[in-house]
């Protein structure tokens, strides 16, 4: 059924196993899967007006139905401080899938080798969820529970997704290692980082993406060792062995070459982001 607003899709969400339907990439592989045998009422919401791009004093608002390709070209993405998310949708190939997947698509498919997520992660990006009674706002990585498992109660949508504003001083970057182009991340790894005064790291944001098997993985420890820290490439590379005590899932590589590539995309990442976060 096609809503017309975002009243009349919260309204048609009310019926029995209804399931929003956006873009449609995912949801055809869930279809294909038989994810969705008990599904009896598919909402579509292209025309309720939620691809929106914009901004406020506080925050870069993204509707949840703004199309990947429709964010790869938005000028206010290629800030520094929000590079990471442009980077991350220009590496979801091929164009035909950016045409038409969106940024609500990629975030409540819950699955943790999706691009984008991972980038809002390392943004401290929130997620406006409506429904029936009332609108809610809770933190990315409160919002990706674990595979397949977005938290999102029956009757309830994504409206929009807000990503704060920083002073000057900060940088973002995205890196991704697949077979091709074309192949999911074996690892990726977005990160932020935002300079002090004293020119020590006053903010630095990790994640991991397809390295946990149920969702993106914050790499806490090695952000602790950088906070507070002037950066330079020896901190680096004594931070990202800390990684060594953590265990990547092992589908399609082996934990002990993920470490390897996860210290070596997360090294070139904090190098980019600082050189961002540099810039004048
Ligand atoms: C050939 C191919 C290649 C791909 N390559 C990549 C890649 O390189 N990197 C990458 O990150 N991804 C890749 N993808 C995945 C793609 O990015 C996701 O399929 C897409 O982002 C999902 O968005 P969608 O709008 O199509 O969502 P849909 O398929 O319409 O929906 C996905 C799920 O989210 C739910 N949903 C959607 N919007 C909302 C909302 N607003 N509120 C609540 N629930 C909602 C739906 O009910 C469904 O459960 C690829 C997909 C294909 C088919």
């Amino acid at each position: 059924m096609e809503a017309k607003t975002l009243l009349e899709a919260i309204e048609l969400l009310r019926k029995p196993e209804a399931r929003i339907l956006a873009g449609g990439t995912t949801f055809f592989e869930f279809y294909e899967r038989g994810l969705l045998s008990d599904v009896e009422t598919i909402v579509d919401i292209e025309a309720i007006g939620l691809d929106y791009v914009t901004e406020t004093s506080e925050h870069v608002r993204i509707g949840a139905n703004a199309t990947l390709e429709a964010l790869k070209q938005n000028s206010l993405l290629d800030a520094p401080q929000y590079f990471t998310l442009k980077e991350a949708v220009q590496k979801v190939h091929p164009v035909q899938v950016r045409n038409v997947a969106t940024i609500g698509g990629s975030l409540c498919s819950s699955l943790p080798q999706y691009d984008p997520p991972i980038s809002l992660w390392a943004l401290d990006a929130n997620v406006v969820i409506v429904g029936p009674n009332q609108e809610r706002t809770v933190r990315v990585d409160e919002f990706c529970k674990g595979l397949l498992s977005p938290d999102l109660n029956p009757g309830e949508m994504v409206k929009e997704i807000l990503i704060p504003k920083h002073d000057a001083g900060v940088g973002s970057s995205y890196f991704k290692l697949g077979r091709t182009h074309f192949d999911y991340g074996l690892v990726t790894a977005a990160t932020l980082l935002q300079n002090g005064q004293d020119g020590a790291l006053k903010k630095v944001r990790i994640v991991l993406g397809n390295y946990d098997e149920e969702k993106p993985f914050r790499a806490l420890e090695v952000e602790n060792a950088l906070t507070n820290r002037k950066m330079s490439p020896e901190i680096i590379s004594e931070a990202v062995r800390m990684l060594d005590n953590t265990s990547p899932h092992s589908l399609h590589a082996s934990p002990a070459y993920r470490k390897e590539v996860a210290k070596t995309l997360v090294t070139q990442s904090l190098l980019e982001s600082h050189r961002r976060a540099n810039r004048p």
